[in-house]
């Protein structure tokens, strides 16, 4: 039975083929995305295959993300088809106006129709780590099912991390900051980037940012700085607290290509060297490197490495 718990939204990334605004792209590719299913496509390439739950549309983008999840080698027991709900679309902008170049098709759609229940408590029992993000937040069911997971997770006793993954365009019901602090509470480790936190009300350079969301229970954070590698902030209640210190590495040197899903592959690599055990230190050097090989191909999913490609690009530089 899976050491790992990764549930959250499944979706098609349209990817431009050239950078511009949305306005002016005619032609997109198709590439499979979601955070959560990045991470979970990722951790099967690590040979730590997830249990993964999500819901896609019964329609043709469903069966495409269902075969891509099949063809991960993931199980497709908690993969659910949603006769009632599409699957989520989001077209992407690349360039300049990257930052205001999401364009979601996301009204109802079978991500945010995910249910409390969908994981059952025998499965969190046998797992030592619950992975979800922000995202399945921004609408209900799928909010208190990915909350009602998190607790469940815990009482459980497996470990609980969170990606607030901020993507303001998706927010409209609830408030973003207070439903990640919620989340937060109820996180053993939080995975973000110093922009997910900009409308939260944490101050300083990204350590002392670190160091406060420890304060709101977290016992360890990790946080990445794309080119500039990534750093962990533990407290003492943390397992891999090496005296309370802050652990960073600079990341690795690479021309990338596109960078999206990084993050997802990094949060990856933290995960399975964690549960296999290994240091806070050697788990960051591995996540960067894990991420750093994922963006050197477009698509999230498209250069995600297995084990032996970490250890090849590691020698390598
Ligand atoms: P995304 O949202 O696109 O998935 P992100 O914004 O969440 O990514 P970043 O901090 O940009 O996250 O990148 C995550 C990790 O990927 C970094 O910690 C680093 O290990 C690696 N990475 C990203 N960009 C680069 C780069 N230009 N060179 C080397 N490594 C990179």
């Amino acid at each position: 039975s899976p050491r790992v718990v990764v549930a959250g939204e499944t979706l098609i990334d349209f990817l431009p083929d050239r950078e511009g605004s949305l306005r002016s792209v005619e032609s997109f590719s198709r590439r499979p995305g979601g955070a959560p299913a990045n991470v979970a496509v990722a951790l099967s390439h690590l040979d730590e295959t997830p249990a993964f739950s999500t819901r896609v549309g019964d329609d043709p983008f469903g069966d495409f993300l269902v075969e891509t999840l099949a063809d991960a080698g993931l199980g497709t027991e908690f993969v659910e088809r949603d006769p009632e709900a599409k699957t989520s679309l989001a077209f992407v902008a690349l360039g300049d106006d990257a930052d205001r170049g999401f364009s979601f098709y996301r009204d109802r759609t079978a991500d945010t129709r995910m249910e409390p229940g969908a994981v059952p408590d025998a499965t969190l029992e046998a797992a030592e780590w619950v992975h979800v993000g922000g995202v399945t937040l921004t609408n209900e069911p799928s909010r208190e099912a990915t909350f009602d997971l998190m607790r469940r997770a815990r009482d459980a006793g497996a470990t609980v991390s969170f990606d607030p993954n901020a993507r303001p365009e998706l927010w409209s019901e609830f408030d973003y900051a207070e439903s990640v602090q919620e989340a937060f509470e109820l996180a053993d480790v939080v995975k973000a980037t110093p922009e997910d936190l900009d409308e939260l009300d944490y101050d300083g350079d990204p350590e002392s940012v670190g160091r406060e969301i420890t304060e709101d229970g977290p016992h360890t954070v990790f946080l990445t700085l794309g080119s500039e590698g990534s750093l962990a902030v533990t407290t003492e209640a943390s397992p891999w607290s090496d005296g309370g210190d802050v652990v960073s590495h600079g990341g690795y040197d690479v021309d990338p290509v596109d960078t999206t899903g990084a993050g997802d592959a990094f949060t990856a690599g933290v995960v399975a060297a964690l549960v296999d055990g290994r240091s806070l230190s050697e788990s960051l050097a591995f996540a960067n490197a894990v991420a750093a090989v994922t963006t050197t191909a477009a698509g999230a999913m498209t250069a995600l490495p297995d084990r032996e490609a970490v250890r090849e690009f590691v020698a390598s530089q």
